[in-house]
């Protein structure tokens, strides 16, 4: 039985903006047993059709989903599990927990002291640009949504300061292919989990600048400076009502290169080690990301010049319903490739769960292949696992 609070696709019903597209490309867009099958498949998904699509899957692979059901507790019984819902209540042997990576918007505790005066928003809450004042907008946090809010703001009409800190830059497109054909078929997608150096590093990574568009477009720091964005270092601090900005900005900025560059590197040595060299075009390099020639270290919010602050710190999961004690100290779940540290509970849809693609829509079917054998094996086993 498969609980969901809301509809089917819920989070792309309720928790995405108007213009989102997916980052990865329809052929991507895989399920168990279930794939794109439309005339563009390197065409990026718009909201509409990524709810269509998980929606459609829902009815074709005839799922007993239980839709308008809220978890509202997770408790260990003798023989399972006691789950309460706003719809009944459940006993089970197992329990997966699929609840989603980005529940709640990640917002750092900086946000008490800005001034009043100032509209915060975050991802969540946003839409399109008319949900926010006119004027000028900070938007902190430069990976996949704070790049894509900034073009479309800035887009708008209002002027918009970038704070930029850890970030991964990616181009869209890489040697004539779509740059994530690349991480699918060099393996890097694929990499397990258990075969991952640092771990809990790669499960904390921020999202690529990346963007879904019929063009295209490669949305980095030089395509967003160029129209117009100001990048400003990561917001390191808040007092009296002037935000603090971090001046390692070049440092950040050669960073991301030089991971690029890696990656890239990576890339190049698989097609030429496995004879694909003749299939694409040539290596390509990109200009290093263009600092600014002096970037503001301060910007006092009372001034009036910014007039909100959209907060693209990212997401995490939320567990408030959770009776079990499987989270660490910071609250995300303590689990070996999706086995939680309780008997007979797993979980699926978490960053780098079993590979580096868990997160993904296609990164469902091979981990819930796996999932699901332990899980099987549990139940078999009369709970020896
Ligand atoms: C802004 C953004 C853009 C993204 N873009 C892409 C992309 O381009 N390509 C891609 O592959 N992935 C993308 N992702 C990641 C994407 O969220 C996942 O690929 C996919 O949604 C994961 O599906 P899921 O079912 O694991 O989690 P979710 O889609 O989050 O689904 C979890 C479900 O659990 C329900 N739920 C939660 N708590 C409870 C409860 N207590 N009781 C009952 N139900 C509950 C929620 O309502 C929700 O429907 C993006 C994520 C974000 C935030």
């Amino acid at each position: 039985m498969i609980l969901e609070r809301g509809e089917v696709a819920n989070s792309w019903r309720r928790e995405r903006w108007d213009s989102l597209r997916l980052l990865t490309p329809n052929w991507q867009s895989r399920l168990p047993s279930y794939g794109y099958e439309g005339a563009d498949p390197d065409g990026y998904m718009t909201i509409g059709e990524v709810i269509d699509f998980i929606t459609r899957y829902g009815v074709v692979s005839n799922s007993p989903v239980r839709t308008h059901t809220t978890v509202t507790s997770v408790r260990r019984t003798d023989a399972g599990y006691a789950v309460a819902t706003d719809n009944g209540d459940i006993r089970c042997r197992t329990v997966v927990l699929a609840s989603g990576a980005c529940n709640v918007p990640h917002v750092p505790s900086l946000r008490a002291a800005v001034p009043a005066s100032i509209q915060c928003i975050t991802p969540f809450d946003y839409r399109n640009p008319t949900r926010l004042p006119e004027g000028g907008v900070l938007i902190v946090g430069a990976s996949a949504t704070g790049v894509q809010l900034a073009d479309e703001i800035h887009r708008s009409g209002r002027p918009v300061t970038l704070s930029v800190g850890e970030h991964v830059r990616l181009p869209r497109t890489y040697r004539g292919r779509d740059v994530l054909w690349w991480m699918d078929a060099s393996g890097v997608w694929n990499q397990r989990y258990d075969q991952i150096d640092d771990l809990t590093r790669a499960r904390r990574l921020p999202s690529p600048q990346l963007v879904g568009t019929p063009e295209r477009t490669t949305l980095d720091l030089n395509a967003l400076s160029a129209i117009g964005v100001e990048l400003v270092g990561r917001l390191a601090a808040m007092r009296d009502g002037r935000a603090l900005f971090s001046g390692g900005l070049r440092n950040q900025f050669a960073l991301a290169d030089l991971k690029m560059e890696r990656l890239l590197n990576t890339f190049d040595e698989w097609a030429h080690t496995n004879g694909h060299d003749d299939d694409v075009p040539p290596p390509e390099r990109f200009e290093a990301t263009r600092a600014p020639a002096s970037s503001r270290l301060s910007l006092d919010l009372r001034e009036g010049e910014i007039r909100s602050v959209v907060w693209a710190t990212g997401f995490r999961p939320e567990y408030g319903w959770l009776d079990v004690p499987v989270l660490d100290h910071k609250g995300y779940l303590r689990h070996d490739g999706g086995v939680v540290d309780a008997p007979g509970m797993y979980a699926l849809g978490l960053p780098v769960l079993r590979r580096r693609k868990s997160s993904f829509i296609h990164g469902a079917e091979d981990d819930a292949r796996d999932v699901v054998e332990h899980l099987a094996t549990y139940l078999a086993s009369g709970h020896r696992v």
